[in-house]
């Protein structure tokens, strides 16, 4: 298990699954907010708690954003409607985790979502590289 706290500790998440990688994306939001995610469902092992402002792409209604409202921070996405089973797809910011030593290990993966919309690949970077 993970938690993660944004910066004000108004807003909480909990990841109760062990991620194996955490995403880095180039689309024009997660660039701007400098994320790195890690993949779950809402309400299995994706958790947040707290109050969030919901931002939804003007252009992609499919993901709503998730902002801490008073510290600015981004906690998270997910996916607008569920899936034929019911279950919502969400992803935690994994920045904002309590435990930055317990992901150093953590492969980067590469999203492009800015052109190809395809997973690119692999540099071996680690999350430990990519917190400066
Ligand atoms: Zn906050």
């Amino acid at each position: 298990m993970l938690t993660g706290t944004c910066h004000c500790g108004a807003v909480t998440w909990r990841f109760d699954s062990a991620p194996t990688s955490a995403t880095a994306c180039n689309c024009t939001v997660c660039a701007k907010a400098g994320v790195l995610w890690i993949y779950g469902i809402e309400g299995e092992d994706v958790h947040v708690t707290g109050p969030t402002t919901r931002y939804v792409r003007a252009d992609h209604g499919a993901l709503e954003f998730h902002h801490c409202p008073t510290c600015g921070n981004t906690v998270s996405w997910r996916l607008a409607k569920p899936d034929d089973t019911g279950r919502t797809q969400s992803a935690l910011n994994l920045r904002l985790v309590d435990t930055p030593d317990a992901v150093a290990h953590l492969p980067i993966r590469h999203f492009d979502g800015l052109n190809t919309f395809k997973a690119q690949p692999d540099d071996n970077r680690r999350v430990k590289e990519m917190w400066f």
